[in-house]
């Protein structure tokens, strides 16, 4: 039986991985700062530990694995990222685990490791544009991520390709694009932009009006996460390294994608757009070199994905507002 460790595995990906490697019979340990709060305990180990601890990351590599994963990172979306007020954080926590997983897995005799970095690495000049962003592998340097986040996940696909090309450890680099779906995080300041859609389109009244952050015209694309572990499982199996962007295509701006969701929630409600943070104007996937490799794209539109997670998040939101309301 294969061993897998996921590491991050108390998080929306990571839990979702986990259910993923276990479908496809690996023995699975997950390790994470946290308990997975949204019910994706299906790990045979899941061991509570700071990765930013070099102790902790060679004590979960006991046993030995053939792949590890490494998603644990400090992360949230726009109103964690682009503030400002979290780069300390954000660099400090995020490199720490990157090295000790990765040095622990070198020292374990780890077959493969697989890295999540960012669309967020790809430089800001290139994505100016909200009609014609681009954001294909090759376009990455020079480099100019446009926030501390995307800094250092381009610092640790380079810490990763580097042990694979001097120690021997085979590593996979996939940028992730807007992955979204159900059990994740949906309020509390870390949730991303699917998520926070739907809760604000599932807190409002029929009637109502819902804030958006920014003019609504900046675009985005966002990839359904069955679809996202489909490319990572590929990616693992291939012989490809990348780093490759996992993502979508379909993109859209912000305020036609608040459109979709209130269509979905069948509520008649009205977009307000404010000041808010907004990271880059335009960003899309290029999928022409995973298409290449892999032969990966998604199979389902958009909307598909975001019946599944607006069906999630209301739920959520009635079963808060019943408990507010005892
Ligand atoms: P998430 O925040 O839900 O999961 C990350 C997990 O890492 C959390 O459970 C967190 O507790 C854990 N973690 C943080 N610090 C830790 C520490 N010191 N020790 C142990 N665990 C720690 O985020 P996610 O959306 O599941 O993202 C997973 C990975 O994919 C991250 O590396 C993220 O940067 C990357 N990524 C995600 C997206 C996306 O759209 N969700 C896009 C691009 C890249």
């Amino acid at each position: 039986m294969k061993r897998a460790l996921v590491c991050g595995a108390g998080g929306f990906i990571g839990g979702h991985l986990v259910n993923r490697l276990k479908s496809e019979g690996y023995w699975v340990r997950g390790v994470d700062i946290k308990e997975n709060e949204y019910g994706n305990t299906n790990a045979d180990d899941f061991v509570l530990g700071d990765l930013r601890d070099p102790r902790v990351c060679e004590a979960v590599m006991e046993g030995g694995f053939n792949e590890v994963y490494q998603l644990a990172a400090d992360m949230g979306g726009a109103g964690y990222i682009f503030t400002g007020e979290n780069d300390a954080a954000v660099m400090h926590n995020s490199a720490l685990c990157n090295l000790n997983v990765l040095e622990a897995a070198h020292r374990a005799g780890v077959e493969k490791i697989f890295y999540s970095s960012s669309a967020c690495m790809y430089p800001e000049y290139n994505q100016l544009d909200p009609d014609n962003p681009k954001c294909a592998e090759s376009s990455a340097y020079p480099a100019a991520p446009d926030s501390e986040y995307g800094w250092e996940k381009l610092f640790s696909e380079r810490l990763y390709l580097s042990y694979q090309r001097n120690l021997g450890i085979q590593v996979k680099v996939a940028r992730f694009h807007n992955i979204f779906g159900p059990q994740g995080t949906w309020t509390g300041g870390k949730e991303k932009a699917p998520a926070a859609m739907c809760r604000k389109v599932a807190e409002a009244p029929d009637g109502g009006t819902i804030e958006v952050w920014g003019d609504g015209k900046q675009t985005r694309s966002f990839l359904y996460i069955d679809e996202c572990l489909e490319g990572v499982r590929r990616l693992m199996e291939s012989d490809f390294s990348g780093p490759v962007n996992i993502g979508s295509e379909e993109m859209i701006s912000i305020n036609d994608f608040a459109k979709m969701v209130i269509g979905i929630s069948g509520k008649n409600i009205n977009i307000k757009n404010i000041p808010g943070p907004q990271g880059v104007r335009g960003r899309n996937s290029d999928n022409a070199l995973i298409e290449e490799k892999l032969g990966w794209k998604p199979s389902q539109p958009l909307i598909e994905g975001m019946k599944k997670t607006y069906a999630w998040i209301s739920q959520k939101v009635e079963e808060k507002s019943l408990v507010e309301q005892d």
